[in-house]
């Protein structure tokens, strides 16, 4: 393969730079939070429909799947854009009634992944090829606003707070075989680059429950469950010198109801809480420690409280033999010195960890943002790199991957050893996370019992 390949591809993008480029503005002017995205979905539903697709909706939830195929045998591609925004209310772009913002950039995913559509529709685009290509436009990647998926939970809508895994258990993903998705980047100067891997996750509502009382008549009649909250964040922070260098813990958490009154002893307190890790060992280990904190703080202010873990998006781990096929590609499409080839792993996290469970996948980056992710300075700087050369870089991996009898993609699959060997394996495991339990339990003799 050679630099002309990417010119080839480029011209395809190019003739449909103002598609993407006007559907880019559509979706960052219209931020939507994960399972509301029904707006960003639907438009992005028309582009693909008037580019002859039929589509494969979610439909109670945002989101679809279309497929090309070349005509000839091989593996089948999946290709990721996610559709939703994250809150930042001092954002200047954010929604001024929900906080939503695109600060995290995946508009420039779902843009470039219409782009990638448009261009193998192209008189040629499928020469040479085998195999198959799943585009899907993905909600929820974010793991917020936890109160609304949990009323979608109990609903029986979604069973999964990350649209990834919701889309595995509706069997979206059963015909997939190796798949890849670009992020967009604030790093600079420009590059593309690759990474190692990234954090697991898992997510936690806590209520603690105390009891009301005048806080100026009769405090000491009260039960104050802000101050077994506080205790329990305080004890928390304290437990990090525990953490193990390499496990690449972090906890953090956010009050989402306080108490109901300043007049009062606070009665109830709810928090959302996630648990980081670079293994599901470590994330479990970390969880105890965590729920033990809550429950023992609890106890100390003769509060109860209830925990609902669950499960977030497991460990990212690039596939190192698809990464080395990205990397032969990435000079062919910028200058030697823009690659950035690492093995780094970071704290964040995405629910491709998810996908990478099951199959081979890579979660490569590039620029065309700044300031910080999830932040009120993180702005879309250059729509060209993120979305339109994304989305040429894309269509010259596909091309590695599936060029010559889809010689590369299937060394790739062949090769990988994920963690688990079907969907439903994973699924069944995942399930094993959920726990909704009181953890400390007052017993008539006067003994008090915690339970995590
Ligand atoms: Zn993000
Ligand atoms: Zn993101």
């Amino acid at each position: 393969m050679d630099k002309q390949v990417f010119e080839k591809y480029s011209a395809y993008i190019d003739k449909y730079s103002e598609l993407c480029l006007e559907t880019f503005e559509y979706i960052l002017h219209n931020p939507e939070l994960g399972f509301k995205e029904f707006k960003t979905g639907d438009r992005l539903e028309r582009e693909f429909e008037k580019l002859g697709y039929t589509l494969e909706k979610a439909g109670d939830i945002p989101g679809f799947c279309a497929v090309v195929d070349t005509g000839r045998p091989g593996p089948r591609v999946l290709v990721f854009g996610e559709l939703d925004a994250v809150v930042c209310k001092e954002n200047p772009l954010s929604d001024p009634e929900t906080g939503a913002v695109h600060a995290c950039g995946h508009c420039c995913q779902t843009s470039a992944l219409l782009g990638i559509a448009a261009a193998l529709k192209e008189d040629g685009a499928l020469d040479g090829l085998s195999g198959s290509i799943k585009l899907c436009a993905v909600p929820a990647e974010e793991l917020l606003d936890v109160s609304y998926r949990e009323a979608l939970r109990e609903k029986g809508v979604i069973r999964y707070f990350g649209g990834k895994k919701e889309f595995m258990r509706r069997g979206f993903f059963d015909d997939c075989d190796l798949a890849f998705m670009i992020h967009t980047t604030s790093a600079e100067p420009f590059r593309i680059k690759t990474q190692l891997g990234a954090n697991g996750n898992l997510i936690k509502t806590v209520t603690i429950t105390g009891k009301a009382a005048h806080a100026g008549g009769s405090p000491h009649l009260g039960r104050n469950a802000l101050y077994a909250a506080t205790n329990a964040l305080n004890a928390i922070n304290a437990l990090r010198e525990r953490h193990i260098d390499g496990e690449y813990a972090r906890v953090h958490g956010i009050i989402t109801e306080g108490g109901q009154m300043v007049n009062a002893i606070p009665s109830e307190v709810k928090l959302d809480i996630k648990i980081r890790a670079r293994t599901d060992e470590a994330i479990s280990k970390l969880n105890n420690e965590v729920n033990l904190a809550f429950a023992a703080c609890a106890a100390a202010m003769g509060c109860s409280c209830n925990i609902s873990d669950r499960p977030g998006y497991s460990p990212v781990n690039n596939d190192e033999n698809m990464l080395e096929a990205f990397e032969e590609i990435m000079p062919l499409c910028t200058d030697e010195d823009k690659c950035e080839k690492t093995r780094k792993i970071v704290g964040s996290c995405s629910d491709i960890g998810d996908i990478m469970s099951v199959m081979p996948a890579i979660h490569p980056y590039v620029s065309g943002a700044v300031g910080k992710g999830h932040g009120a300075d993180y702005a879309i700087t250059s729509p060209e790199s993120a979305v339109l050369f994304s989305a040429k870089v894309q269509l010259v991996f596909l091309r590695a991957l599936l060029e010559n009898g889809a010689e590369k993609a299937r060394r790739i699959v062949e090769r990988a050893d994920p963690p688990f060997k079907s969907i439903k394996e994973y699924l069944d495991y995942v399930d094993t996370l959920f726990k909704d339990k009181d953890t400390v339990v007052y017993e008539d003799d006067g003994r008090i019992t915690l339970s995590v």
